[in-house]
């Protein structure tokens, strides 16, 4: 067993102890079975959730009416969630109830992908009723029971088929493919920011180019925000060298340009992205702009700094597959004398007392000519020099006013 579920094997004893059955479950299984790196183990019970809080020190609710409980265990979290299928559902989104069952096959069964439905118990026996496995060995992804059934209860799915067929680099079994071809309208009633959730984890994956091919094939591009594709733009997707990204913020960029949206504010903002992101993708996006006129200088690698000209970098050699300028942008970085204005040995008020006039537009005006003129090594980052400097072209006042 390896080393993630053996540091989560107390809480499942825990549970046992009392009287509860207690397995692993979902993506932790399904990446330890194809040698995947495990990410969160979860765990399902029969033991309600209050139950479980009553039997671990450190636990958190996360919602009482889905039944998980966060259980922390030597510093790592756990979603201990009690067995349940899911009521009934309505608009295509998750279900406005759940209901705790006493079986955890049940509870495999409301499970989205067979792939996604196995459990393991704390022998690491693997419970597998929906030939999980099989799947596993065919690189298929498939739903539990019938496709069309499980999307009309939960349109994401269709999102999700498609981002665990690039994680994985699996294909997607004729049948969901097909229930996606006929359901792909319901994704217009899910969440943005669930669908985002699943766009991104997509983009990060082994095969972005397959799942944008899957995407476009199936017709649930035509529902995703600002998605409205050209030929060449569904091209120029699919052939992308995708697997340079190193973050989201890449992957928006070249999705952007792709598309050729003007409008990217409003394109993020569609998305519902956090606000930091959507800076970040738009200082990414001017940096690239402004690369295709110059070559990487002092200036502009000051000016956008070190993490997006590396950004640029990475998006332009996913877009162009161009010369890979990584050491040449980390040099120039390094060179640079000052990395910010709070680096330049004189402040707004320095300047101010040194040319003897009060504040007003001049002075950042005038602070930005200093700042260049030391980013560009045209003076040193040194207080007399930059008096001197302010002297040689007349910015001291002989009248103080
Ligand atoms: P990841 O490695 O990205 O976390 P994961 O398989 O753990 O992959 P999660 O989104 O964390 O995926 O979901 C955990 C498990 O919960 C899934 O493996 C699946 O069994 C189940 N699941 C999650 N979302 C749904 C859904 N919309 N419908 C049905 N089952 C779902
Ligand atoms: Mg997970």
């Amino acid at each position: 067993m390896k080393q993630p579920f053996l540091e989560a094997l107390p809480v499942i004893e825990t549970l046992e102890k009392a009287g509860f059955e207690a397995y692993f479950v979902g993506g932790a299984v399904r990446d330890a079975i194809i040698d995947r790196p495990i990410g969160d183990v979860d765990i399902a019970t029969s033991a309600k959730p209050e139950q479980v809080m009553n039997l671990f020190d450190k636990t958190i609710l996360v919602g009482m009416e889905h039944g998980t409980v966060v259980v922390v265990h030597e510093g790592i979290s756990y979603e201990v969630t009690t067995f349940r299928t899911e009521g009934t559902y309505e608009d295509f989104r998750r279900p406005s109830s759940v209901t705790f069952v006493s079986s955890l096959k049940e509870d495999l069964q409301r499970r989205d992908f067979t792939v996604n439905a196995m459990a393991m118990d704390k022998k690491g026996v693997i419970i597998d009723p929906f030939n999980g496995q099989k799947a596993l060995q065919h690189r298929k992804i498939e739903t539990v029971g019938e496709a069309k059934e499980r999307f009309h209860e939960d349109a994401l799915r269709m999102m999700r088929a498609v981002r665990f067929m690039s994680q994985l680099g699996f294909t997607v079994e004729q049948k969901t493919k097909e229930a996606i071809v006929e359901h792909g309208h319901l994704l217009q009633h899910v969440s943005i920011e669930r669908t985002s959730v699943e766009l991104e984890k997509l983009m990060l994956g082994r095969k972005p180019g397959d799942a944008f091919s899957l995407l476009i094939e199936t017709g649930l591009y035509k529902y995703l925000p600002g998605f409205s594709l050209n030929d060449e733009m569904k091209r120029r997707l699919c052939a992308c060298q995708w697997g340079k990204a190193t973050d989201v913020i890449e992957s928006w960029s070249i999705i952007l340009i792709l598309l050729g949206v003007h409008e990217t504010n409003a394109f993020l903002r569609a998305w519902k992205l956090p606000n930091k992101r959507i800076k970040d993708v738009q200082a990414v996006i001017a940096a690239y702009s402004e690369r295709k006129l110059q070559p990487w200088d002092k200036r502009t690698v000051y000016l956008y700094g070190l993490d997006t000209a590396l950004h640029v970098n990475r998006v332009n050699l996913m877009l162009h597959s161009g010369l890979d300028e990584e050491s040449l942008i980390r040099s120039i970085h390094k060179e640079l004398p000052i990395h910010s204005l709070k680096d330049l040995a004189v402040n707004g008020k320095d300047v101010m007392a040194i040319c003897r006039r009060k504040g007003g537009p001049w002075l950042s005006e005038l602070l930005q000519k200093i700042e260049m003129k030391v980013v560009q090594k045209e003076l040193p980052n040194e207080r007399e020099a930059i008096k001197e400097w302010l002297e040689s072209c007349n910015q001291i006042l002989d009248e103080p006013c």
